[in-house]
């Protein structure tokens, strides 16, 4: 078995491939099978390597993440101020604020973050995700009634919407008539949850996406790859 080092950035951490060579810089490549190599100087020590490495952690989790084909729903964030979040489609910076009520507040290009304990990352996560459940709540259910019309006339029943965190997938539709949108939605543009949401109530009338699905979604919705590419961009 190779040696191993850890490369960790935030809550997230992976075990890298340790390689030696006699070139004096540290190298880190993530390869297409999905493993990190780290090649290192001959005479660098371990704990020296893997911390060096969790430098360029965002970096190498922001690869796998693309050789996953994940949607990278939760990238990795740290939480500290300058850093930056998204709110329906806008960047905002984020700004920490010691406060006994924790809660978010945008101002401007500003989000601000009132928290307990600023420098507790799980914890101001919490706080940021409280903010996108309360205002998912809002947003979710009124641009779900906009997109309706078009499907009602075509004998829908409106569904009953489920909010949740997924990491895999932007929505589903059950069976049962339940629309699920996955929360981090509430980071991407109107306009893209609205291409989520006519996604997954086509599936209402043709469960997978042969051509009567993207029939139908191009008639009620013509921009819809378009949309469907910009999300996949925005929220990685
Ligand atoms: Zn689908």
């Amino acid at each position: 078995m190779s040696p191993e080092i850890e490369i960790r950035w935030g809550e997230r951490s992976t075990q890298a491939i340790l390689r030696r060579s006699t070139r004096r810089y540290l190298k880190i490549e993530v390869i297409p099978t999905g493993h990190v190599v780290v090649t290192a100087p001959e005479d660098a020590g371990a704990p020296e390597i893997a911390k060096r490495a969790s430098r360029k952690g965002e970096w190498v989790f922001r690869e796998l993440d693309k050789i996953a084909g994940r949607p990278s729903v939760t990238p990795v964030r740290r939480y500290v101020s300058g850093e930056s979040h998204l709110f329906q489609g806008k960047q905002y910076r984020l700004a920490l604020e010691p406060s006994n009520d924790p809660h978010v507040r945008l101002d401007g290009d500003r989000m601000i973050l009132f928290a307990r304990n600023p420098n507790d990352g799980s914890h101001c996560r919490r706080v940021l995700l409280g903010f996108y459940r309360l205002q998912a709540r809002d947003v979710f259910p009124a641009r779900l009634a906009a997109m309706l019309p078009p499907f009602e006339r075509k004998g829908l029943e409106r569904p009953h919407l489920v909010i949740r965190a997924m990491s895999k997938r932007w929505g589903s539709y059950t069976a049962s008539g339940r629309i699920v949108l996955n929360l981090d939605l509430i980071r991407a543009a109107p306009d893209l949850l609205d291409y989520v949401i006519c996604h997954e109530l086509a599936h209402a009338f043709h469960g997978d996406h042969g051509f009567e699905w993207r029939d139908l979604l191009a008639t009620i919705m013509p921009d819809w790859e378009t949309r469907k590419a910009l999300l996949e961009r925005k929220l990685r």
